[in-house]
């Protein structure tokens, strides 16, 4: 995401490269490429002016101090115009009410359903949640729905007989009292552009359900569009709140940091992927240093804790004390660095990493070969690496459809790792390591 932007932006921070002080030339130039670099990122022309133009006042009237370069400072100031643009700091969703109602909107394709889901299961270990199928026109939607509503373990109400979305949405929030379920999410029905009948819909459902949160879903791949899309619907609807979904593909970044401006209402959440847990918070400071290639530590580590098995994460350090960590722990530890997401767009919030894999390949796929070998072994193998010989790894080799060469590579890293770790075992610093996870 972004990789483009991040790119242009540091190579207009070059031109101040060397340079001792920010002057009204040096900076003209470069503020000029940022202007440049936001406008190739599709962001809105007007914006794109406005906030250049702030960032060149701010620059100028900034003293250097000698413990920071000009670029250094030019960074800074364009890294809190930048949060600015996208509204300064996170805006949670409402979740007042009893129920509390949760409206989607949006185009069909944006995203819609999938979000309902993930919102769901987000909110689902903090209220009993309904999920209330409304796409009328979509009998697939219904299904969709109630899929998502399986895998993640949340009840989905549908009528699919019922043609009327107010009727279904009113029932479903008797049905939501009769079974004390706290928060509704209703899915409603998109279409491929903006029509008069949808619109009348979804404004009738707003209006007479009253929810407390009103969410408009869009595709961020669609620059531009996306924005006017917002604008319209907020025309009608005055939405809460927007959420950006496929975050994860090959957004220029643009409807991020326009949407704010042009349609004044927070962005709340970021989707990066299909899977149900692929969904952020927004926040506008860790975009902004995303977006300038400084990374985002702080996200890294809340996913590691959401995601991380505590019980687990003891297990495995118990085994590493005791220096019996198998390639079984190996696997259970690959599984749940899978379940943070999308691995391209994790090492991307490591600072300095995004720029350095932005043209390498990399994604869930890359692991299956370690976890086809490992599949491979025998239980007695896994445990005691040792005994894995040259007939052994021809059987493994295989049976997993990869080569002797890749199996000796992870025969070889994992050795080395136990060595490091057996080290550690002996200067006494993996339970300090290892307690600093939990
Ligand atoms: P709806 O018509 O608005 O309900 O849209 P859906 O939820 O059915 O999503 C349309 C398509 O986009 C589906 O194939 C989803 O799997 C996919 N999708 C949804 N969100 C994301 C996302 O954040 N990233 C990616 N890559 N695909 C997504």
């Amino acid at each position: 995401m972004f990789d483009n932007l991040s790119g242009k932006l540091d190579k207009a921070f070059k031109n101040l490269k060397g340079q001792g002080q920010i002057s009204e030339i040096n900076v003209a130039t470069t503020v000029k490429e940022i202007r440049r670099a936001l406008i190739d990122a599709d962001v809105n022309f007007k914006v794109a002016k406005n906030v250049t133009d702030t960032i060149k006042e701010k620059a100028l009237g900034q003293d250097v101090l000698t413990a920071v370069s000009p670029g250094q400072l030019l960074t800074k100031i364009v890294s809190d115009e930048l949060t600015l643009l996208m509204g300064g700091s996170k805006e949670d969703i409402n979740l007042k009410g009893e129920p509390n109602i949760i409206l989607i909107s949006g185009l069909q394709g944006s995203g819609k359903t999938t979000f309902t889901g993930k919102l769901a299961n987000h909110l689902k270990s903090q209220r009993n949640i309904l999920l209330v199928a409304c796409d009328i026109y979509r009998p697939a939607a219904i299904d969709q729905l109630k899929v998502l509503g399986e895998q993640i373990g949340v009840d989905v109400y549908a009528e699919p007989e019922n043609k009327d979305a107010l009727k279904i949405a009113k029932n479903a929030i008797k049905y939501a009292k009769e079974n004390n379920k706290k928060t509704i999410i209703v899915d409603t029905a998109g279409r491929l552009a903006v029509d008069e009948q949808m619109m009348q819909e979804i404004e009738s459902l707003k209006k007479n359900l009253n929810p407390a949160e009103t969410l408009f879903v869009v595709d961020a791949m669609t620059g531009q569009d996306a924005v006017n899309t917002a604008k319209t619907f907020n025309e009608r609807l005055n939405f809460d709140g927007v959420v950006l979904t496929k975050m994860d593909g090959d957004t220029r970044g643009g409807a991020a940091l326009s949407i704010r401006t042009v349609v004044d209402k927070p962005i709340k959440f970021i989707s990066h992927g299909e899977k149900m847990e692929a969904l952020d918070i927004f926040h506008p400071e860790r975009m902004a240093s995303r977006i300038l290639g400084m990374g985002d530590v702080v996200s890294l580590v809340e996913k590691a804790q959401q995601n991380f098995d505590e019980e687990e994460a003891k297990r495995i350090q118990k085994k590493i004390r005791k220096n019996n960590f198998g390639f079984d722990d190996f696997l259970s530890q690959l599984e749940q660095i899978k379940k943070m997401g999308n691995l391209k767009d994790l090492m991307g919030m490591i600072p300095g990493v995004g720029k350095a894999i932005k043209d390498v390949d990399i994604d869930d796929d890359s692991l299956k070969p370690i976890e086809a070998i490992i599949k491979s072994m025998t239980i007695n193998e896994r445990e005691n690496p040792d005994v894995i010989n040259g007939s052994r790894k021809k059987r493994i080799a295989n049976g997993s459809g990869t080569s002797i060469q890749e199996v000796n590579q992870l025969l070889k890293q994992f050795d080395q790792m136990r060595k490091m770790m057996k080290t550690m075992n002996k200067m006494g610093g993996a339970k300090r390591m290892m307690s600093g996870m939990n």
